[in-house]
C-alpha cells in the first residue's frame, strides 16, 4: 500500500507551521509520529495535499516540571515519557498506562500529543488525561489558547482543535497529597487496542473520605468517556467496597458503549463495571499511603 501523493514541509519552528497551516488549511496534516497518520495514507483513508512534520520543530519535545505543573511537549514520545522521572513524579498513572498502548517500537515513534489529537475511542491517553483533567496549549494564527481536556475531546475522533491549530504542550498538576491512581484494561492481547479501560485518580480527606474522584473510560463510547454519576457515588463517604460497588453500578448505568465484532455493547458495559471494581481499590489504597506519608 502507498499513500496518494502530497507536498512535504519539514518546518522548524511553531511559527513556521502556523503559516503553514494558515496557507493550506484542511487540506494540509500534520505528521508527529506517524504511527496512526500513515497507516492511514497507506490505506488511503487520510489523502492530506500537504504533510508537515513536527519532528524538527524546536521546543515541542520539552519536558519540565514547573511550580508543581507538568508541561510535556507534544512530541514527547511516549517512550520517553514512560521513562521519565519527572512523568513518574508528576504523572504516575500516565506512567502505569503506557505499557499498555500498542508495542515498545511504536511508542518509541508515538507521540504524547499525536495520541490526544488523534482521540482514537479506544486509545489509553486521552483517557488518561481526562482523568488527571490535564490542560492542553493550541497554537494558531491569532495565537495562543488552553482547553480543559473534559472540553477537548468531542466526540469520534473530535477535538476542539481547529484546521489550523496544533497542540503544543500538555499540562499536568502534580498528584495532591492523599491522592491516589489507577489504570486497568481488558483486551484480547497484550499491546491490541483494548474492548474496555478505566483511568482513576481519586483523594481522601484526612477523616479518609473521598473528596474527589475522577473515573474515566475508553472504548465505551464516541471518545473518552469520564463518569461523573459514578464519581458522585463516592464523594463525601468512605471509599468501602460497597461505595466502590455503587461507584461500578452507576458506571454501568452511565455509558452506551458500541457494538462491534470485537465485543458487544452489553458485554463491554459489564466490563467496564468490572474494571471499575478492581481499580477503584487500588487507587483508594494508593490514596492512603500518601496520606500517611
Ligand atoms: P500521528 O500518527 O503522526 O498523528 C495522528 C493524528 O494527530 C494526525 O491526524 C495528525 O495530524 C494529528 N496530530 C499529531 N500531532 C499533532 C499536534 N501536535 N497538533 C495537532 N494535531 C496533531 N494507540 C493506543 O492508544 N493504544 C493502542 O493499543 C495502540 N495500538 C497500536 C498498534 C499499532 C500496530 C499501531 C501502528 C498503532 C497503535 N496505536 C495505539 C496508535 C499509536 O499510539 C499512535 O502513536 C498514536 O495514536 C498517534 O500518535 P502519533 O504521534 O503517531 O501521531
Amino acid at each position: 500500500m502507498k499513500p496518494a501523493p502530497f507536498e512535504y514541509h519539514r518546518p522548524s519552528t511553531v511559527d513556521e507551521v502556523t503559516e503553514l497551516l494558515a496557507r493550506h488549511g484542511p487540506d494540509a496534516k500534520l505528521l508527529a509520529g506517524g504511527q496512526s497518520l500513515v497507516p492511514a495514507m497507506n490505506f488511503r483513508l487520510a489523502q492530506p495535499a500537504v504533510l508537515i512534520d513536527l519532528e524538527r520543530v524546536a521546543g515541542l519535545a520539552e519536558l519540565r516540571e514547573e511550580g508543581g505543573v507538568l508541561r510535556m511537549g507534544a512530541m514527547t514520545r511516549q517512550r520517553a515519557a514512560e521513562r521519565s522521572p519527572a512523568v513518574a513524579r508528576g504523572a504516575p498513572l500516565l506512567v502505569e498506562t503506557l505499557p499498555f498502548v500498542a508495542h515498545p517500537q511504536i511508542r518509541n515513534r508515538g507521540t504524547v500529543g499525536g495520541s490526544i489529537a488523534h482521540a482514537d475511542p479506544a486509545a489509553e491517553i486521552p483517557a488518561v488525561m481526562l482523568a488527571l483533567d490535564a490542560r492542553f496549549h493550541l497554537r494558531g494564527p491569532g495565537g495562543s489558547r488552553t482547553v480543559g481536556a473534559g472540553e477537548f475531546f468531542t466526540g469520534l475522533f473530535g477535538t476542539a482543535l481547529e484546521a489550523d491549530e496544533l497542540l503544543t504542550e500538555v499540562e499536568i498538576a502534580a498528584p495532591a497529597p492523599g491522592s491516589g491512581w489507577a489504570f486497568g484494561e481488558v483486551s484480547r492481547r497484550h499491546g491490541d487496542y483494548a474492548l474496555a479501560g478505566v483511568a482513576a485518580t481519586v483523594a481522601l480527606d484526612a477523616a479518609g473520605r473521598c473528596s474527589g474522584a475522577r473515573i474515566a473510560l475508553l472504548s465505551v463510547g464516541e471518545g473518552p468517556v469520564l463518569a461523573s454519576g459514578a464519581a458522585a457515588a463516592l464523594l463525601g463517604g468512605e471509599p468501602t467496597a460497597d461505595a466502590v460497588r455503587a461507584a461500578a453500578d452507576a458506571v454501568e448505568r452511565e455509558i452506551d458503549p458500541p457494538a462491534d465484532i470485537h465485543a458487544s455493547a452489553a458485554y463491554r458495559r459489564q466490563l467496564a463495571g468490572v474494571l471499575v471494581r478492581r481499580v477503584l481499590p487500588r487507587a483508594f489504597e494508593r490514596a492512603r499511603a500518601a496520606a500517611v506519608q
